[in-house]
């Protein structure tokens, strides 16, 4: 199995959808697997790539998200790096005499008289170290400083662009004044009188009324006049030489090239402008059900690690396919080779059923009850009621459920036993006492350590045609260890989970 290729082994999530093993997250308190599409994608924190430099989330807007900074290039998109030059420096002394000119300016003229003041300066211009590309072939005069002081390249419509922000703003303002206003009317009088702890101005207007006194508006937002953008029938005339003049492709830009200067989409290379690079992110991951976090980084951009990582990879025997025995033909039984591998501290007792067990339904039944319960108590809080507040977060939404859609054409005959899967210990590795053999089922091929090579008999359904894939589907039954739990004793529990996993086995031969 190469590192490169799609796994044929893939699982299918809690919401039906299937995906490898290293594609999935495991939620310890559901607990269930979930896939990107079952989790909520929070920004953990913005930094730039290159400088590694943590930015806050409002500057980074503030920014445009982009680095104050770094550069990328606008030939290949990578990094631009800053060059150090020295450049003589027109010395402004004085000019020599009149008296002087003659015969003695041919020898004088070349090398000038030593002086105190530096005849050269530092300067510095970006260079891309990949493609060579540097901002003097495009006119950009060197600069003192190496960071800070790039000129930004003005977009043409940006006047334009900052009016309908400005606008977009005032409506977003007053709708919201609108709204607390009608919250204000709607919301019952919960006291005779008016809280002093209000911090939205508002009690200052009722107490005005209680006095009588004129009701003081509201700031009116100012209204922008907007210009309707309209269409103009001349353009440029295009110049003659368009049709005589050969085309140099090495003077037009790709389209990456003019996609990555959205602003002006400039044709020529010639117009190409060193670009911000832009910031990256850094993701936490929240199960959509319980909101518990699943994935969280650490904060720090040069760190590499999690603070919390729930990859199913760590929580749930992976399969991987070996080979198969024979040569697949319709409906002649084969057998295929599996290892199974436990990567958690806890030995785990392993089933291969055929079919989901029957119980297993029933139980995420309730518990997909006990969260529409509890979602449902969330979203009719009183006190989110009445302030009309959403949560940014996306709330807990239900679990939309799919049927697998993955058919399975091949039948397999079930192990006869279940067996034990040891738990992960990398020291046994080291160990050179040999372990005394023991009476093993016959589906085991060989176990070492927390690895088990199992031999699982099937045979593809007899009207397959030479050329269609084989897919096996089994759903794997596990105890799991949850070493957290929502008990006050902190025991931890064991469960019995399943997961349905289906193998893409190869085609039929002719
Ligand atoms: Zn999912
Ligand atoms: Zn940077
Ligand atoms: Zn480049
Ligand atoms: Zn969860």
């Amino acid at each position: 199995m190469s590192f490169m290729q799609p796994s044929p082994v893939k699982y299918a999530c809690s919401c039906g959808i299937l995906n490898p093993i290293n594609k999935l997250f495991f939620c310890r308190h559901c607990p269930k697997l979930r896939c990107g599409f079952c989790v909520c994608h929070e920004i953990e924190s913005h930094f730039c790539s290159n400088c590694l430099e943590n930015i806050p989330s409002s500057e980074a807007r503030h920014k445009k998200n982009c680095c104050a900074n770094c550069f990328d290039c606008p030939c290949c998109q990578h990094t631009l790096s800053a060059r150090a030059t020295t450049v003589p420096v027109v010395r402004k002394t004085e000019e020599p005499k009149e008296g002087e000119s003659g015969a003695a300016e041919v020898t004088a003229a070349p090398s000038p008289k030593p002086s105190a003041m530096p005849t050269t300066k530092k300067m510095y211009y970006l260079s891309c170290l990949s493609c060579r590309w540097t901002t003097r072939d495009v006119g950009i005069p060197d600069q003192g400083v190496a960071t800070g002081t790039w000129p930004d390249k003005e977009c043409l419509y940006q006047v334009r662009f900052n009016t309908l922000m400005e606008y977009y703003q005032t409506v977003v303002l007053q709708e919201k004044q609108e709204k607390q206003e009608f919250l204000r009317r709607k919301a019952p009088k919960q006291h005779k009188f008016p809280s002093l702890t209000d911090r939205t101005g508002l009690t200052v207007s009722l107490i005005r009324r209680q006095i009588g006194w004129t009701e003081k508006s509201m700031p009116k937002p100012k209204t922008v006049h907007i210009t309707s953008a309209e269409a103009s029938a001349d353009v440029e005339p295009l110049s003659a030489d368009i049709f005589t003049q050969p085309l140099n492709l090495r003077n037009i830009t790709t389209i990456a090239q003019r996609h990555s200067q959205p602003a002006d989409q400039p044709t020529a290379v010639s117009r190409l402008y060193p670009q911000r690079r832009s910031l990256w992110i850094k993701r936490s991951l929240r199960c959509r059900q319980c909101e518990h976090n699943l994935i969280k980084p650490e904060y720090h951009p040069t760190s590499i690690k999690y603070r919390i990582q729930l990859f199913a990879r760590c929580h749930v025997p992976e399969v991987v396919m070996v080979r198969c025995e024979q040569p697949l033909q319709a409906g002649q039984s084969n057998a295929i080779l599996l290892k199974f591998t436990n990567p958690t501290m806890y030995d785990m007792t392993i089933s291969l059923l055929d079919a989901p067990p029957p119980d297993a339904e029933v139980n995420a039944d309730a518990f997909q009850q006990a969260c529409r319960i509890k979602e449902e108590a969330i979203t009719s809080s009183p006190l989110l009621k009445s302030s009309g507040v959403t949560l940014a977060r996306q709330n807990s939404t239900r679990e939309v459920k799919r049927e697998v859609k993955e058919v399975t054409n091949a039948t397999i005959v079930p192990l006869e036993s279940e067996f034990v899967l040891n738990q992960r210990d990398d020291s046994k590795e080291f160990d050179e006492d040999v372990q005394a053999p023991i009476e093993e089922p016959k589906f085991i091929v060989w176990r070492k350590g927390n690895k088990v090579l199992l031999r699982l008999q099937f045979s593809p359904a007899a009207e397959l045609q030479p050329g269609n894939n084989v897919t096996l589907g089994f759903c794997m039954q596990y105890t799991y260890v949850n070493t957290v739990s929502n008990t006050p004793d902190k025991e931890p529990t064991t469960h019995a989970l399943y997961s349905r996993i289906f193998i893409h086995a190869g085609d039929i031969v002719n």
